[in-house]
């Protein structure tokens, strides 16, 4: 089959070929619980882009070359034969993290946190290709009238929001005020979901021009082109007091420190894109008791309740398609912020 592999690391990003499209051996089923899954769609995520520059050289147990891809869906293909819930040709959304289901933190619904967690796409053959091996545990069932190619954004972008913003949600008044930094593939997921479990204000801040766009679209209350002066702007708009919760999704370069200033006292900010430091002195820490609360992923059940309301139309995603053969331009645009929504591979 066809698939796109990283085969050496490129720390300064100057490609033009990140991965090669070449041809390997299909995965087969060798547990019983095993599922082949044919790929309809792979999402393209800012983490591909710091796997290519190294970021997570230390914490992979594959050697390379593997194939990228942690944000995926298809079709049953062939099943192990302990698989009862699914038969070939059902259309699915996969769940990156692959866990044991036995430890505690899977036995408490955490199945996000696991002690074994195996890591599609960074720690195991990802879905940049036309097959894909998983197991069972870790499949969606996508309702009807939802696309393989149209959901696969849902397993990574959209249940990495969702995640973050249901923990918003709990912390959000009605007349409270969000602040989501970032509308890239993760946060335009954010708003519509934000939209969908609180009645909050929210407030936009993004570099792109067509992103800013696209939040106007998705009902965001005010949508700012971020600057230096972010932080008095959201101050302003929230009489000097700041908003309760603070949803980044960069986490980069000067953007924690902002975020954490934009932050109300003893409201929370929640750190989602990566790459970046939080620096904060604890006297402020301690003045202001605001909450810094990371997010990694999402849990399965959480997966199903987004699907649903995927499903229902409640939250829809924003895609551009590339061919298999596209990747390192999908990878280019991505880097360069030329994709509205999230580019997905379409093998
Ligand atoms: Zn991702
Ligand atoms: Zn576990």
């Amino acid at each position: 089959m066809k698939a796109a592999r990283v085969h050496e690391y490129d720390t300064s990003f100057s490609g033009p070929e990140f991965l090669k499209v070449e041809d390997v051996p299909e995965p087969g089923i060798s547990e019983p619980d095993d599922v082949i899954v044919r790929i309809g769609g792979a999402g393209l995520c800012r983490t591909d882009l710091h796997i290519i520059e190294g970021l997570w050289d230390d914490t992979r147990v594959v050697d390379l070359p593997y194939v990228l891809g942690h944000e995926n869906a298809g079709w049953v293909e062939e099943t192990g034969t302990w698989v009862r819930r699914f038969e070939q040709g059902d259309p699915v959304v996969i769940q990156p993290g692959l866990s044991d289901g036995l430890c505690l933190a899977c036995m408490r619904g955490h199945d996000n946190h696991c002690e074994n967690l195996v890591f599609l796409g960074i720690q195991q053959d990802g879905g940049f290709a036309e097959f894909l091996k998983v197991k069972e545990r870790n499949l969606v069932r996508l309702p009807d009238g939802l696309e393989p190619r149209d959901a696969a954004p849902h397993a990574d972008a959209g249940l990495t929001a969702f995640h973050a913003v249901k923990k918003a949600s709990k912390v959000l008044e009605p007349d409270g005020t969000a602040v989501l930094i970032g509308i890239g593939g993760i946060g335009h997921v954010a708003i519509q979901a934000l939209r969908d479990l609180s009645s909050a204000r929210i407030i936009v801040l993004e570099k792109s021009d067509l992103a800013l766009e696209l939040a106007r679209e998705l009902g965001a209350d005010s949508a700012i082109k971020s600057s230096d002066a972010s932080v008095e702007e959201v101050l302003e708009l929230t009489q000097g007091k700041g908003a309760e919760a603070v949803l980044d999704f960069v986490g980069e370069g000067d953007v924690p420190a902002q975020a954490l200033a934009m932050t109300k006292m003893d409201g929370y900010y929640f750190v989602v894109g990566y790459g970046g430091t939080i620096e904060v002195p604890t006297m402020e820490m301690i003045a202001t008791e605001k909450n810094i609360i990371g997010n990694l992923g999402g849990t399965t059940s959480e997966l199903r309740e987004l699907v649903t309301l995927a499903g229902e139309g409640k939250v829809q995603l924003t895609t551009r398609h590339y061919a298999l053969d596209e990747i390192n331009e999908a990878i280019s645009d991505l880097h360069e912020g030329r994709i509205k929504g999230r580019g997905v591979l379409v093998p």
